[in-house]
């Protein structure tokens, strides 16, 4: 269980979060929305422990992070941040960092995984596994981020805005995929296309600086 109690966080001065709370449960998916510039982002690099300079308590499982558990905490994290970096490098190193053993034997692990599914386009243009992944383009490199983080395994899974360059179509098979990846793994979505969260267990919009549970999925459409 994640646990975000009356978070407030500032950059130099411009008060982002006010006593802002959020709770997931184990396996649950759960959605973030809210205006551009609202603070989404930030509260995913504040969960994963990017900026420790909050006021407010996160545990996970009861536990408190502080900087002594945010390594361990890392090990269990798939995070697809909104600018997603991938290393000058091949696809098949992209998705394999993390998990080194697995170099060499990338090909096989991406097809045992449907992984090849993730990657490829629904027009079937190839994401091949040693073609550079600084040369993809823009939804290809979603597809990318995406693969790499549940090539991981983790037990929580964030993605911000990790679809937003994908046509609807592709979007919706690879989101498929991801909400079916198991009831062990909690997920925790950014996005700003009703359609992407829609499978959702509880959605969360930022608003005047607090989240609020959105309580009718209606009122949203
Ligand atoms: P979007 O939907 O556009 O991705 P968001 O909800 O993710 O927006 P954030 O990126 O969390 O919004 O930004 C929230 C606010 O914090 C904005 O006003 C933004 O300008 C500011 N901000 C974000 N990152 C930084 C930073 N590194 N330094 C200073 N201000 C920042
Ligand atoms: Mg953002």
């Amino acid at each position: 269980e994640i646990d975000l109690h009356d978070i407030s966080f500032s950059y130099q001065g411009n008060t982002v979060l006010e006593k802002a709370c959020l709770n997931i449960k184990k396996g649950e998916k759960v959605a973030l929305i809210g205006p551009s510039g609202s603070g989404k982002s930030t509260i995913a690099d504040i969960l994963i422990g990017l900026y420790p300079d909050y006021s407010g308590t996160i545990s996970i499982d009861g536990t408190k992070l502080d900087e002594t558990n945010i390594p361990a905490w890392w090990q269990q994290i798939g995070y697809i941040p909104q600018n997603m970096l991938l290393f000058n490098s091949t696809v098949g190193d992209n998705i394999s960092f993390g998990r080194p053993y697995d170099v060499g034997k990338i090909d096989a692990a991406l097809k045992k995984a449907d992984l090849y599914q993730t990657m490829q386009a629904q027009d079937g243009a190839e994401t091949k596994v040693g073609e550079n992944g600084a040369f993809l383009s823009g939804g290809q490199k979603q597809r990318l981020g995406i693969a790499r983080a549940i090539y991981q395994e983790p037990q929580l899974l964030i993605l911000d805005e990790a679809t937003s360059a994908l046509d609807t179509s592709t979007e919706e098979r690879i989101m498929k995929q991801i909400y079916s990846l198991g009831k062990n793994i909690t997920i925790l979505v950014i996005a700003h296309r009703i359609s992407t969260i829609e499978a959702c267990d509880k959605i969360y919009r930022i608003e005047n600086k607090k989240l609020v549970v959105v309580k009718d999925f209606n009122s949203l459409k």
